[in-house]
């Protein structure tokens, strides 16, 4: 016998009555395209009491096209401690409290984690309309393995920071991870991430999912080294998720792979600094390594 909670709906026609949505609700709403808020998420937003909205302005506009008129309150990175008493208080008092962020699934990339930790801390009953997010989107556009997935916010700003980070990947997928990888990336900085993870990875299947639900919706596949080639020439536009597959090779020659790029355009000693901060592999191992490489047979 199934799980009654798994039980197929009642053949009667109507939609499975929902749980009643009380305390705090975490409402998802779309990435892009309007008529992706589902109804639940409007009867949701529209029967709070109060909307803790990461920027209210931009959230205005979808209340109104939504015909939702409900006070709304900031809630964002920088103020999320600070709210969480007056916001605990509320739901003390009864009240029904959504939360949205600017797009998507919130907590996802964006504010509202500490709060929910409060909440469940104290014992408050939490509901979440789920909806649009641009990481499981995008991963099931991308011809990639589905599952398992890692996904991995945003990459550092920074050079330095990303290709470590990257390295500290390859390092775990050495010690046996093998998951799809996914992450947000702003348009600026698409063609120098792509070009880090070519050095890192190597030139495995990727993806760039741009602008989903969206007019301009796109999703380029190929190996990380033809994405960073094409974006090095095409600068990108809009909002972008990019996805690498997991690894398919061998560590020898993907460190010899990586080695012989690097040592085109650098000298033995920067090659191979550049190869182990990428790999995560000793800097001692990979120098000699690229000494061995660089000498004529
Ligand atoms: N909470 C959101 C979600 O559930 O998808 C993610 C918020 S995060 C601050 C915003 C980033 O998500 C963007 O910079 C971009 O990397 C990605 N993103 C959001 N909308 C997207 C879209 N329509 N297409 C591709 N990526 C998108």
């Amino acid at each position: 016998m199934p799980d009654e909670a798994y039980a197929d709906p009642p053949d009667n026609g109507q939609p499975e009555q929902a749980a009643p949505l009380a305390g705090l609700v975490l409402v998802s709403t779309p990435i892009g395209n309007l008529g992706d808020l589902s109804s639940r998420a409007r009867d949701a937003l529209a029967r709070s009491d109060l909307i803790l909205c990461e920027d209210t302005r931009h959230s205005a506009r979808l209340l109104s096209a939504v015909g939702v008129s409900v006070r709304t309150e900031p809630l964002h990175e920088y103020n999320e401690d600070a709210r969480i008493a007056p916001v605990l208080a509320m739901l003390r008092a009864g009240r029904r409290i959504a939360l949205i962020s600017d797009a998507g699934t919130p907590l996802v990339s964006d504010p509202g984690y500490r709060l929910v930790r409060a909440a469940i801390a104290e014992g408050f009953s939490i509901g979440a309309v789920p909806g649009p997010n641009a990481a499981v989107m995008a991963l099931t556009l991308s011809g990639l393995p589905p599952q398992p997935f890692l996904f991995l916010g945003f990459p550092p700003p920074r050079s330095a920071a990303r290709r470590s980070a990257f390295g500290m990947l390859r390092s775990a997928e050495r010690a046996g991870l093998t998951a799809t990888l996914i992450w947000h990336e702003a348009p600026h900085r698409l063609a120098e991430t792509l070009a880090d993870m070519a050095i890192s990875f190597g030139p495995r299947a990727a993806a760039v999912a741009r602008e989903l639900t969206k007019h301009f919706e796109e999703v380029r596949r190929g190996t990380l080294t033809d994405l960073a080639a094409h974006y090095a020439g095409h600068a990108a536009r809009g909002e972008i998720t990019v996805l690498v597959g997991p690894p398919e090779e061998e560590d020898q020659e993907d460190l010899d792979g990586q080695l012989t790029r690097a040592l085109a355009d650098h000298s033995v000693k920067d090659a191979a600094a550049l190869v182990s901060t990428a790999t995560g592999l000793p800097r001692k191992l990979v120098y000699a390594r690229a000494l061995a490489m660089s000498r004529p047979e």
